[in-house]
């Protein structure tokens, strides 16, 4: 891997290697530019590294302690952020629909929340680059949203039990069904400046890290190509500041590696560090906040998931989690909220299927040891919707200082009334399904599952923090291109849409400058 001086002045640091982060390490390195990632965590091996064990996992998690206020306190750690090099995809479940057009509408549709600056059809083409770049396996055609241009690359992975599960449920109830989208390889597959991937084994750890490389985590995709086109990527090394030159321009970050500061200069700022540490890192810095929303406008999808048991063997730890899929809650006629909701089938881990029985249902001691014992019978189904923005969910600086000595963030977030209406449709919708399919001690845990917004973009420089090309209104070299930046949560997994936006925002960067 080339490496660089701190001394010698990079055209890019990208601040995170994630999902928003690896994308732009790739373009903008094949580009022709000097780029250097930050990257606050370790650079992983998988197949040296990632055990078959899912406690062994819990190094891939970001644990720096975060506080959550609220009605509804968010979960951190395993349930919504990672940390090393590939970020938090280093632990998704690799669930990859595309948003349906409406999705960036839903002000217009509703006349709540806010519009995307730009339309589906603007990153259509980055779409279809992108899942060629992962190897996505999904079904073509699709039954939502509009015709693909281009097929998906690989068809879709085997159906587990639990999808097969879900698909038996369904029929009575005439919802449509099909394989789900998954950024997970059904056969080898090979590509340039990286080589042949390997294709999925069925293991079902990948929630807990992939060590086959059969999961396109961006260790194994986009950075590598990111390397090979001279990228450098400095794991281990946490950022902490952000220096402004006479002009207001930025012109050296300082991070934390080995116990010493470092600073490396740089011509352009990409932060990439996801919906709590880029707001954090903003506010720390008393940076791009001339609009006063960054911290503002959080989202966390509605996530119900309904569990259910079952006489025949199930093994929920094996597969792809995520193998069905039903979009026909998109915009149910019969709903009484704005917005829409897809339901996915998924497998579960043991440490986490007992914590979320033991915590939905108060279960504990035999009982729950009980229960533990038809594991392997147990199989089910996950909504993920739409989350609304409100003036009570936002991120601030608390007084309290983390182990770097920095304030820590506290997220107030509260579901409304709007994602309480659709999780009660949801829930409804999957227990006739889980019925219907023969399940028995049926239970339901209520969550909310990523981190959305806290750095909107849009075009009035009053109301966000960066323009439609990730570029702040305060500060012209400094860039956001990560899931902070959505104006609205989607109704679809959010991956997808935030390595299409950071490829646009590469694009607009390469064409400008
Ligand atoms: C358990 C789980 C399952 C999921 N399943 C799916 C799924 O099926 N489909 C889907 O679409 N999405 C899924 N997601 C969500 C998806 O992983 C995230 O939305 C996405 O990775 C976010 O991308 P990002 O670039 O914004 O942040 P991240 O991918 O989290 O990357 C941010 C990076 O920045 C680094 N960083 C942070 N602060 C600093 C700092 N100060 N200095 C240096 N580095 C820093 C972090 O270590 C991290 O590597 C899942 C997430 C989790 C946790
Ligand atoms: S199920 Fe497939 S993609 Fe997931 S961890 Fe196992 S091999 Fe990797």
């Amino acid at each position: 891997m080339r490496q660089y001086q701190n001394s010698e002045i990079v055209d890019a640091v990208i601040i995170g290697t994630g999902a928003g982060g690896a994308p732009l390490m790739a373009k903008l390195a094949k580009a022709g530019l000097k780029v250097v990632a930050l990257e606050a965590g370790n650079y992983w091996n998988p197949p040296a590294d990632f055990a078959t064990d899912e406690t062994e996992q819990n190094k891939l998690f970001w644990t720096h302690e975060r506080l959550s206020a609220g009605n509804d306190p968010l979960a951190f750690g395993k349930n919504n952020s990672g940390i090393g090099v590939g970020g938090s995809t280093l632990h998704y479940t690799a669930y990859t629909p595309r948003p349906i057009p409406d999705d960036f509408y839903i002000n217009t549709d509703f006349g709540v929340g806010h519009n995307w600056p730009f339309s589906y059809q603007d990153l259509e083409t980055y779409y279809d680059e992108l899942e060629v770049n992962l190897g996505i396996s999904g079904p073509t055609p699709y039954p939502w949203g509009p015709d693909r241009n281009v097929s998906y690359p690989l068809p879709p992975l085997a159906l587990n039990a639990a999808a097969q599960l879900m698909e038996r449920g369904c029929k009575p109830l005439n919802i449509r069904t099909s394989p789900a989208a998954n950024a997970a390889l059904s056969s080898a597959y090979y590509q340039e400046h990286i080589g042949w991937r390997q294709a999925c084994t069925n293991r079902g750890f990948c929630q807990a890290g992939c060590s086959t490389g059969a999961k396109a985590s961006m260790d194994v995709t986009l950075i590598p190509v990111a390397i090979y086109f001279g990228a450098e990527v400095r794991p281990t090394s946490f950022v902490t500041e952000l220096l402004k030159d006479n002009f207001g321009k930025i012109e050296a970050v300082v991070y934390k590696r080995n116990g010493q500061l470092e600073k490396q200069l740089c011509k352009n700022v990409f932060l990439c560090a996801g919906a709590i540490e880029t707001p954090r890192l903003l506010l720390i810095n008393r940076l791009a906040n001339s609009s006063g929303q960054v911290g503002k406008n959080f989202m966390a999808h509605t996530g119900l998931q309904v569990w259910g048991e079952f006489d025949q063997k199930i093994d929920p730890w094996k597969g792809i989690p995520g193998g069905l899929i039903s979009e026909d809650m998109h915009r149910a006629p019969d709903a009484d909220f704005a917005g829409g909701y897809l339901i996915q089938s998924i497998g579960v881990m043991p440490v986490t299927y007992a914590s979320q029985l033991a915590r939905a249902t108060g279960i504990f001691g035999e009982e729950l040891r009980e229960r533990m014992r038809h594991y392997n019978h147990v199989a089910g189904i996950n909504m993920h919707g739409e989350c609304l923005p409100y003036d009570h969910n936002f991120l601030e600086l608390a007084t309290e200082l983390d182990e770097m000595g920095l304030p820590k963030p506290r997220i107030h977030f509260s579901n409304g009334e709007n994602e309480q209406k659709m999780a009660a449709h949801a829930k409804k919708n999957m227990e006739a399904i889980w019925e219907n399919a023969g399940a028995k001690h049926v239970w339901s845990i209520n969550r909310n599952a990523h981190t959305i917004g806290t750095c909107r973009m849009g075009n009035d420089p009053e109301q966000n923090v960066v323009n439609s090309y990730g570029q702040s209104f305060d500060i012209p070299n400094l860039y956001i291109a990560d899931n902070s930046i959505f104006p609205s949560s989607l109704s679809a997994n959010p991956t997808l849409t935030i390595i299409a936006v950071s490829y646009r925002i590469a694009d607009a960067f390469i064409r400008n400058n």
